[in-house]
């Protein structure tokens, strides 16, 4: 094997440019920086994970406060049995698509946990949060339509516009007079699919949704897609997210989120009341042409969604770990991405890179994780640190996070001394 490699190095080297040399700026800016001596920040390893807030890293105890595990489900008992129990009752993998020999009773299963979840006609799985969003904004609209879209948009979604044939309209992230203005100007009689998130994951923001939701309905022949990867679980009454805490459930006509947040595991949705929803098994090819998701996935996913039902006490205790984080970040005199905490995402603003990663290697060796986030990611060529917040961190946790925060600030300089 070593032979192979070294030759393949040496052919590599005999030419001038491939491929691959326009990544060249990025390896050099990469090999820059770690020659200064940082822990590669995108090259994490967990060795163990204890508990949805706790994992070893390089042998040290570290507070997980970068999962996206909002509500704590991964280690949750009934959840772990379910995946078990499917993992001995039908095997490791499907070995195919959806719709050939893909669907099991736990994908029926799953399906029907979130048509009670989300109160609708029709929930259709996908195997990632990615591919749902690839699957359905590609597939909705096509040549001749247009996909109007907030301009931070996750990357699933610009990329779901890839690869699907309409045309593409950004307007400025949550501005509602600049959708309503773009709209505006487009051809009354052509259709339009209208993109909104209910909680922007850089920043964690929220998307203001009635006042969108208004301007979209000024005009004609206009669909609504919500994403709420980040709203599920949290958000509504029922958890269904921004949409839902927002009283706009009835103008949303399909809503797509991931069961790699919230719900612990791995996977994607939509679901929709539209009559015509079905035909999306048949005509939208992320979902046909890729294997479905492994038994015991739909199995852990079914149980945590049908628990995530009746989840009100964990809620309640991931808003006060939200507003508490933010108020003690802010007392210390970090720079925030909201001025009040609006989701459980709270992101910590730097200056550059290098005060982001020298801020997130000091974190990182005091035994705290969080995600380092950087351009194009981030809006506005921001540098930050995104903490996310989990219903199973304890209040001493929290705590102890504000204590790390403030030490690594003064270390770095982030804060004043
Ligand atoms: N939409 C948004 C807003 C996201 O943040 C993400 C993942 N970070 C996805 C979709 C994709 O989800 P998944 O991890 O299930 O692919």
């Amino acid at each position: 094997m070593a032979d192979m490699i070294e030759r393949t190095t040496m052919r590599v080297a005999t030419a001038e440019k491939d491929l691959l040399s326009r990544f060249d700026p990025l390896i050099a800016e990469r090999e820059a920086l770690l020659a200064t001596g940082v822990r590669d920040p995108f090259a994490i390893v967990m060795d163990q994970v204890k508990s949805p807030t706790l994992a070893v890293i390089k042998g040290k105890d570290t507070i997980l406060l970068g999962t996206y595990n909002y509500m704590g489900m991964t280690f949750d008992p009934d959840v772990i049995k379910a995946g078990k129990d499917a993992l001995d009752n039908f095997g490791s993998g499907t070995t195919g698509s959806r719709v050939l020999n893909g669907t099991y009773q736990g994908h029926k299963e799953v399906e029907d946990a979130l048509k009670e979840f989300y109160g609708t006609r029709s929930a259709m799985v996908f195997s990632t949060g990615y591919q749902a969003n690839l699957g359905m904004i590609s597939t909705l609209a096509g040549k001749g339509d247009y996909i109007i879209l907030d301009a931070d948009s996750h990357a699933s979604i610009y990329d779901g516009c890839a690869l699907g044939n309409a045309e593409i309209v950004r307007f400025r992230h949550n501005s509602v007079e600049d959708l309503d203005k773009r709209l505006g100007r487009l051809p009354a009689e052509a259709q339009k699919l209208v993109v909104l998130e209910g909680v922007y994951s850089m920043l964690g923001d929220i998307a203001p949704l009635p006042e969108m939701v208004a301007a979209v309905r000024k005009h004609p022949n206009c669909m609504i897609l919500v994403d709420e990867a980040h709203g599920m679980g949290f958000f509504g009454a029922h958890g269904r997210g921004v949409y839902e805490e927002l009283g706009v459930e009835d103008e949303i006509d399909f809503v797509v989120g991931t069961f790699s947040k919230s719900v612990g595991t791995v996977g994607g949705f939509c679901v929709s009341n539209h009559p015509k929803f079905e035909v999306m098994r048949l005509v939208c090819r992320p979902y046909v042409f890729t294997a479905s998701l492994p038994p015991s996935v739909v199995a852990t996913a079914a149980a945590s969604i049908r628990k995530l039902m009746h989840a009100s006490a964990k809620r309640a205790h991931l808003w006060e770990n939200s507003k508490r984080l933010h108020k003690g970040l802010i007392d210390l005199g970090f720079t925030l991405g909201t001025k009040e905490p609006q989701s459980a995402i709270i992101a910590v603003i730097l200056t550059d890179q290098t005060q982001a990663v020298a801020m997130w290697q000091a974190l990182l060796e005091l035994g705290l994780y969080v995600n380092m986030a950087r351009p194009p990611a981030t809006p506005a060529g921001t540098y930050l640190l995104r903490c996310s917040l989990c219903a199973e961190h304890s209040s001493e946790q929290v705590g102890q996070i504000l204590a790390m925060f403030e030490q690594a600030g003064r270390i770095t300089g982030a804060i004043p001394a």
